[in-house]
């Protein structure tokens, strides 16, 4: 793998010695955009339909193809998730249908997806930073001896038609942006919610190019006995949430996480914190927001006791309206709130519930928009 670390200025600014004549002739048999599409238990990950729109302005960058893949179990659901990677621009589907690929198995979507890529040769590869995603690229990335990109918060072509994969490096401290030079496909994963999600074409249908998985269940040594609830599947959402209110170690003890709760269950929304309340102990870790936590892009983004470190910044600066409260009236998070409170959020928080209450009871012809 040969990929090569900077710290970035925007990809579009960067240029490189090399063109892409300069590339290894067998490079140029590797064309077009592919986009994993997660299709786990029935249901398609949003992220995917976030990558298509990513890897659609790529591909229109590139002057070549995007296209979905599908891998499942010959069902409904798997037939819902060609259509709607049409649905959402995709230009054609490759689709492996096979009983093997009705649970997620490592074994065999990684065999599916590294037997499509030896036969197509796309050459970029998205996958959404989801734990089946980020499981299955290691695996596709390690078979086929190339490069990943993980978690990346920026996708660009260089001028030679290159990748170029910005995440934050160095603690979230520097954004670098990282070429696979030696190895294609070039691959990049992306955390749901970093990248907008794009509107629906409406495309009805387009090519769909199947493909033969050359596997037996005796060959897998993963089997599936059923599956167990986390306890934690309520938090699912938090990411797609459209009001979220998070704390910080401004509100100084554990029992004031209520306070958020009532807030959040008062305007309909969802609740969250920063770091330091997960190592704390206070909140379950899929609570936590920002760069090694969730990334959110809700309408409305409460923040109370919270500071603004870069680490939280990235995961809330894609929310429509950025309300802060806190003490500290030279706390970083004012410098990217849209409204900020300076105020003692122990106090505040239940006032400002109290007014919601008030403006939201049945009769009060008052609502919130
Ligand atoms: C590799 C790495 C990854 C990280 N990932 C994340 C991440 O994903 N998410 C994340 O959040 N952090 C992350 N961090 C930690 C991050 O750097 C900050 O330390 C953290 O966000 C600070 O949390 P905080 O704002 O709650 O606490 P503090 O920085 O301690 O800030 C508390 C804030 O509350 C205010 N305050 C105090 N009392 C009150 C009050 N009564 N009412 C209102 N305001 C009050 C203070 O003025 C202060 O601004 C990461 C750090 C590293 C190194």
């Amino acid at each position: 793998m040969g990929t090569r670390k900077r710290q970035a200025p925007p990809p579009a600014a960067l240029g490189r010695a090399g063109t892409k004549k300069d590339l290894p002739d067998h490079f140029k048999s590797y064309r077009h955009v592919w986009v994993f599409i997660e299709l786990e238990r029935g249901q398609v990950h949003p992220v995917s339909f976030e990558l298509l729109g990513e890897g659609r302005r790529l591909a229109d960058q590139l002057g070549v193809q995007l296209a979905g893949v599908v891998l499942g179990p010959p069902a409904d659901s798997t037939r819902h998730a060609v259509a709607e990677a049409f649905a959402y621009d995709a230009d054609l589907v490759y689709l492996v249908e096979k009983p093997l690929l009705t649970d997620y198995r490592n074994e065999a979507f990684t065999k599916a997806l590294t037997d499509l890529v030896n036969a197509y040769k796309p050459e970029i590869l998205l996958l959404g930073a989801t734990t089946l995603g980020r499981d299955l690229a290691g695996s596709v990335a390690t078979t086929l001896l190339t490069g990943l990109t993980a978690d990346c918060t920026g996708l660009d072509v260089d001028a030679d038609g290159s990748l170029a994969a910005t995440r934050p490096t160095f603690g979230g401290s520097l954004l670098c942006t990282i070429y696979t030079l030696n190895c294609r496909p070039q691959m990049a994963t992306v955390r749901p919610r970093v990248m907008c999600m794009p509107q629906r074409s409406n495309k009805p249908t387009g090519r769909v190019i199947r493909h033969d998985l050359g596997m037996l269940e005796e060959e897998i040594v993963t089997k599936v006995v059923g599956f167990l609830s986390d306890g934690q599947s309520e938090n699912a959402n938090l990411a797609y949430a459209d009001v979220v209110v998070a704390g910080g170690l401004g509100l100084g003890a554990a029992d004031n996480l209520q306070l958020l709760k009532n807030l959040a269950q008062t305007i309909g929304g969802d609740y969250g914190c920063s770091r330091p309340l997960v190592q704390k102990g206070w909140m379950a870790a899929d609570r936590q927001i920002g760069q090694t936590g969730k990334t959110i892009r809700p309408k409305l983004y409460i923040a109370a006791g919270i500071s603004g470190a870069v680490q939280h910044r990235v995961g809330v600066e894609g929310a429509d309206l950025i309300v802060a409260i806190n003490t500290d009236p030279n706390a970083p998070i004012f410098d990217f709130a849209n409204i900020g409170i300076v105020a003692d959020a122990v106090s505040f928080l239940p006032a400002l519930t109290e007014v919601f209450i008030r403006r939201l009871a049945p009769g009060n012809s008052s609502e919130l928009r």
